[in-house]
């Protein structure tokens, strides 16, 4: 089981433990190993990687382009039910994670049912 997608917080990676239960005892201290230092960076200050800064700079024109779309522009990006995309949206608010999260599982939904 990957750390994405936990099906019990929808999480990624997984914050409420379940998807830990699945992991060897070596790949779960070598997750935390790199989740402490991840956090050390962090609150040290260290700068991203160039790959990272790039990627943060990218989310951030998504994020800022996404803002101006309409449910209707949504429809005609990925062809799904403008209300349907209004719920997935709706829940990733409620959940505080990103709306490409709520468009990824909309999108994956649509294809699951052949749609
Ligand atoms: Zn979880």
């Amino acid at each position: 089981m990957s750390l994405s997608d936990c099906p019990k917080c929808w999480d990624t990676p997984c914050t409420c433990g379940y998807q830990y239960w699945f992991m060897t005892l070596d790949r779960l201290e070598q997750v935390a190993k790199t989740a402490r230092k991840a956090l050390a960076d962090r609150r040290g200050g260290r700068r991203p990687p160039a790959d990272v800064r790039e990627e943060l700079e990218r989310q951030k024109a998504n994020a800022e382009a996404a803002k101006r779309m309409t449910s209707e522009d949504w429809h005609r990006t990925i062809e799904i039910p403008a209300a349907q995309l209004m719920t997935a949206i709706e829940e990733d608010a409620r959940m505080r994670a990103p709306v490409s999260h709520a468009l990824l599982d909309a999108y994956a939904t649509r294809e699951r049912k052949g749609g």
